[in-house]
């Protein structure tokens, strides 16, 4: 399309060029002949740097993920977190602090690689069990912030509950090994895209309860309470 349309506008411009500059019965003799040689020169030339831009294009789009994206899980970065962030409405939001229990011991005892792989299974099923406009990113190591738009705080704990369950229920299979992993979640809401720290604050400390109340569970930080456990769960 590129390679037609540069095509078209040389032709166009050639023939205007020759009309301006040669009288009219010369043009006319050579307007084929004129119109070939522009277009077999254009064409090839514009195709060319189309594919070329193409290329940039793909590149571009694949510079941007990378940017965007940690290479280990898909998820999102910090930095794209934030910038997701500024383009959000003030409503009603949800922040989950996620971390992965006792991850230490999967790579100690499985190895790095199966960690490894342990990891992006658990990314995939917070991906798969959230919604397309939530936003999850991988904070640090074996710690995720997941983002839910417009969502209250119950709707939030339902959703943390959901993941919980999720990741409890995955068998992971890597490198000949089959096995599971748990997960601790902490929850705090916010009203306000300007409350974000103070709202990562809250679920960390509600994330740290849930660690300490024995893992695989989720808890709402309370504002009275200072995280106050809401759903404990059986370690599986
Ligand atoms: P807790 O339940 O208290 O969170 O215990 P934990 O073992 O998960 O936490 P700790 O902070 O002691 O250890 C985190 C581990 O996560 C240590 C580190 O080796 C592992 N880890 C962090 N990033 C990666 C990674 O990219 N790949 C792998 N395989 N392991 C990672
Ligand atoms: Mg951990
Ligand atoms: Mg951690």
């Amino acid at each position: 399309m590129f390679s037609l349309v540069i095509t078209s506008v040389v032709i166009f411009g050639n023939l205007v060029l020759l009309s301006l500059m040669l009288p009219m019965e010369i043009v006319r003799e050579i307007l084929v002949e004129g119109c070939c040689i522009a277009a077999m020169l254009s064409a090839p030339i514009s195709y060319f740097v189309g594919l070329k831009l193409l290329d940039i294009n793909v590149l571009a789009e694949k510079l941007e993920h990378a940017v965007n994206h940690d290479n280990l899980t898909g998820a999102c970065t910090r930095a794209s977190f934030y910038q997701r962030l500024e383009r959000i409405e003030d409503q009603d939001l949800v922040v989950i602090v996620a971390d992965i229990d006792h991850f230490k011991q999967v790579n100690d005892r499985y190895g790095h690689k199966v960690g490894d792989v342990a990891l992006r299974q658990f990314t995939g099923t917070l991906v798969r069990n959230c919604r397309e406009d939530d936003v999850v990113a991988r904070f640090g190591g074996e710690e995720f912030i997941i983002l839910l738009n417009g969502v209250r705080e119950d709707e939030g704990v339902a959703t943390a509950q959901r993941l919980c369950d999720c990741v409890r229920a995955k068998k992971i299979y890597a490198d000949g090994h089959e096995l599971k992993i748990t997960a601790s979640f902490g929850v705090a809401a916010m009203t306000s895209v300007s409350q974000v720290e103070e709202a990562f604050q809250k679920a960390d400390l509600a994330a740290y309860r849930a660690k300490r109340e024995g893992r695989d569970q989720v808890c709402l930080y309370d504002p009275e309470k200072d995280g106050e456990v809401v759903t404990p769960q059986v370690a599986a």
